[in-house]
C-alpha cells in the first residue's frame, strides 16, 4: 500500500457563482445591520470582508442604501452573567427596579426575559435614564426586541438570513473516507450526506481504495463574516479506480429533490450497494475483511461487513418486512421483501428496529451490527436474494431494477441548471491535478 498525502484545495468563491454570492453578500450586510445592536453594526461594517468579486465602487454604490436604514447607535450590549436575574443586569445598565417592573407588565411574553442563560447577549436603547428598547439574543439566527409603546412594550422577532457561499473542497483518500473528509474540512454530517449520495452506485466499504478522491461542490452559511455551518451539497465527483461518479442537485417540476447523474439517472437506485452506516468503518483496504469472522474461504451466501457494535444497519431498498426475529445460528435477524422478485437479509444484529410486517424505506434503520447467534465478532452478515436465489449483489447491477430519469421533456431544463456546477467541478479537477486540461470532459457517470 503506498502511503498517499491527502490533497487540500479550498476556493470559497468559485466562478461562475459571483452574481448571486455578491448579491447574498449584500442582503446580508443589510440584514446584520438591521438586526444588530446599533454599535455593534458599526463594527460590524468594517468587519465584514469584502468578497473579492465585488469591486469598491459597487459597495460605495450599496453604502448610502444601508446608511438610510441602519439605525442609529443607541444601542449598549451587554451579556448576561451567571447568577444574574433580570433586576441586576438592570442595575448594571443604571435601570432601576421600576424599570424591570414596567417591562414585566408592560408585555406577555416574560418567559423571555425571567429565563435568562449565562452569556447570553443583550442590548439595552436607553434615553434619559428610561428605557426604549430591549434586544435579547436567542440564538445565532433569531434576536428577540422588546420596544417601549405607548401601552407598554412591543416584541418582534428579528431573523437574519446567513450568507451563503459555496465552496468546493477535495481530498485523496489515503485511509479512509471518514478521514479523508476529516483532512478535507468537511463537517461529519457533509462526509455522510456525500456517501449516502453515492450509495447506490459504490460499497463504500469493499469498493474504496487508496487512491480514490472526490470533489465536493457545497454551500456553506455565513453569519457576521464567519462561517457558521455547511448547507447543502451541490455537486460531487467520486472517482472510485479511475471511473467517475458525479452527482447534481436537482429540484424537478414536480418539486422533487434529488441527486442525478450527468446524464440525467437517478442517484438514488432501487439498492443500496452496502445496507449500513459506513463513515465511522476505518480500515477498507484489508483483504482479510472479506471474511472477518470465518477465516477460511468457505461457501458463503453473503458478504460481510466488519463494523463497530452498533453502528446503523439500512434497509437496502423500500419494501416490506418479511421475518424479523431471533435464531441460534443467525441472532437478531430481519428479513426484508423488496416487490415480487428481491428479498434481503440482516444477519447478527445488536438489536433489531422493526417488526414483521411493518413497511420499510431505504435507508431506514432496520438494526444495528452486533455478534448474536453464530458470530465471533460483530459484523453484519447481507444476503441478496433475487427470485429466491443467493446472488452476489455487488455484481448483478445489470439484473437490478433501472434507476429513475429525468424525462425527457424536462432534460434540457436539467443541463440548463447544472451546467455550472459541471464546470466548476471540471474547472476544479484540473486545477486540482485530477484531469489534465485536454481530458477535462467527464464521462457522464
Ligand atoms: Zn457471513
Amino acid at each position: 500500500m503506498q502511503p498517499i498525502s491527502v490533497y487540500r484545495q479550498q476556493k470559497s468563491r468559485p466562478p461562475g457563482k459571483q452574481l448571486v454570492a455578491a448579491a447574498a453578500t449584500f442582503c446580508a450586510v443589510v440584514a446584520l445591520l438591521l438586526l444588530l445592536p446599533g454599535e455593534q453594526a458599526e463594527a460590524k461594517r468594517t468587519a465584514i470582508p469584502l468578497p473579492l468579486d465585488i469591486t469598491p465602487t459597487e459597495v460605495e454604490r450599496f453604502n448610502p442604501a444601508v446608511e438610510a436604514i441602519s439605525p442609529s447607535d443607541h444601542w449598549q450590549e451587554a451579556k448576561v452573567r451567571s447568577g444574574d436575574s433580570l433586576s441586576i443586569i438592570f442595575q448594571r445598565q443604571g435601570l432601576s427596579a421600576s424599570d424591570v417592573h414596567e417591562l414585566l407588565t408592560g408585555t406577555e411574553l416574560t418567559r423571555p426575559l425571567t429565563r435568562l442563560r449565562p452569556g447570553q447577549e443583550l442590548a439595552f436603547h436607553i434615553e434619559g435614564g428610561k428605557l426604549l428598547g430591549l434586544k435579547i439574543k436567542k440564538s445565532e439566527m433569531t434576536t428577540l426586541l422588546y420596544e417601549r409603546a405607548p401601552d407598554g412594550f412591543q416584541v418582534s422577532e428579528l431573523n437574519r438570513e446567513p450568507e451563503v457561499r459555496t465552496r468546493v473542497t477535495s481530498a485523496t483518500i489515503s485511509s479512509s473516507l471518514y478521514k479523508a473528509a476529516e483532512d478535507a474540512d468537511m463537517p461529519e454530517r457533509l462526509i455522510m450526506e456525500l456517501a449516502n449520495i453515492f450509495g447506490g452506485v459504490m460499497d463504500f466499504v469493499y469498493d474504496v481504495r487508496a487512491g480514490d478522491h472526490f470533489i465536493v461542490l457545497y454551500e456553506e452559511l455565513y453569519l457576521d463574516g464567519e462561517r457558521y455551518k455547511a448547507g447543502k451539497i451541490l455537486a460531487a465527483e467520486y472517482v472510485n479506480r479511475g471511473r467517475s461518479y458525479q452527482a447534481y442537485r436537482y429540484t424537478d417540476s414536480l418539486g422533487k429533490t434529488g441527486y442525478y447523474a450527468l446524464n440525467g439517472e437517478s442517484m438514488q437506485k432501487a439498492f443500496l450497494r452496502a445496507p449500513l452506516e459506513f463513515s465511522r468503518i476505518s480500515s477498507p483496504f484489508n483483504p482479510k475483511r472479506l471474511h472477518p469472522v470465518f477465516k477460511t474461504v468457505r461457501p458463503h451466501r453473503g458478504i460481510d461487513y466488519a463494523a463497530p457494535r452498533g453502528t446503523p444497519v439500512y434497509a437496502a431498498g423500500d419494501g416490506r418486512v418479511l421475518e424479523a426475529g431471533y435464531t441460534r445460528a443467525n441472532g437478531n435477524y430481519v428479513v426484508v421483501q423488496h416487490g415480487s422478485q428481491y428479498i434481503t437479509k440482516y444477519l447478527h444484529l445488536d438489536r433489531k428496529a422493526v417488526r414483521k410486517g411493518e413497511r420499510v424505506d431505504q435507508r431506514q434503520i432496520i438494526g444495528w451490527v452486533g455478534a448474536t447467534g453464530y458470530a465471533t465478532g460483530p459484523h453484519l452478515h447481507y444476503e441478496f436474494l433475487l427470485n429466491g436465489v443467493h446472488r452476489d449483489p455487488r455484481t448483478i447491477v445489470e439484473k437490478l431494477p433501472k434507476a429513475k430519469k429525468i424525462t425527457a421533456t424536462e432534460m434540457s431544463q436539467y443541463r440548463n441548471t447544472i451546467h455550472g456546477m459541471h464546470l466548476q467541478l471540471s474547472t476544479y479537477a484540473v486545477q486540482a491535478g485530477y484531469r489534465s486540461p485536454t481530458n477535462s470532459s467527464i464521462d457522464a457517470g
